[in-house]
């Protein structure tokens, strides 16, 4: 787990969540495994998969200088993030989306925040009126968890991760 990660597949009734090994691997980066490294996160970016109800990580975006972080707080600024997810759609044709976002926990199986679920529907509030869902991960030190979070109404429940 330490340097080569594998594919994570989470599920719900509906779909798969895919989180390939690369993009895991990058956010192990950032597992606060010593006490003096603060939250850290980004955003999911990705695929709905097209006549399918499954979605694909294709890349994450990491903590930028602009963001604001401390062992249990990470803020992130909008500029930069912002920018990447412009640019990514504008790249692929409209083909990759902003999925969501994510963030590091200092404790081994994370657990959602109230603050983290006040942010979530920020998050969907600010959404196109076209989406309605948004993917919220948080990494552990010890290991990952996936939310889908939905607009209207609110309501949010973790998924499965599949062995
Ligand atoms: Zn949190």
């Amino acid at each position: 787990m330490e340097t080569k990660c594998s594919d994570l597949l989470f599920a719900d009734n509906i779909g798969n969540f895919k989180l390939p090994g690369l993009v895991v691997n990058q956010m192990h980066r950032y597992r606060q495994v010593k006490s003096n490294m603060p939250e850290s996160g980004g955003l999911l970016l990705g695929r709905f998969i097209i006549n399918s109800p499954d979605v694909v990580v294709d890349e994450i975006t990491t903590p930028l200088p602009t963001d604001r972080s401390s062992r249990f707080h990470f803020r992130r600024g909008s500029y930069g993030h912002q920018q990447v997810i412009n640019d990514r759609w504008f790249q692929s044709d409209g083909t990759c989306n902003y999925l969501g976002e994510w963030h590091t926990h200092p404790e081994p199986n994370p657990v959602q925040s109230t603050l983290d679920i006040a942010s979530w529907q920020m998050q969907l509030d600010r959404l196109p009126a076209n989406q309605n869902e948004l993917f919220f991960a948080i990494l552990g030190t010890s290991s990952i968890a996936v939310w889908k979070a939905l607009r209207q109404p609110f309501s949010y429940y973790q998924l499965i991760l599949l062995p």
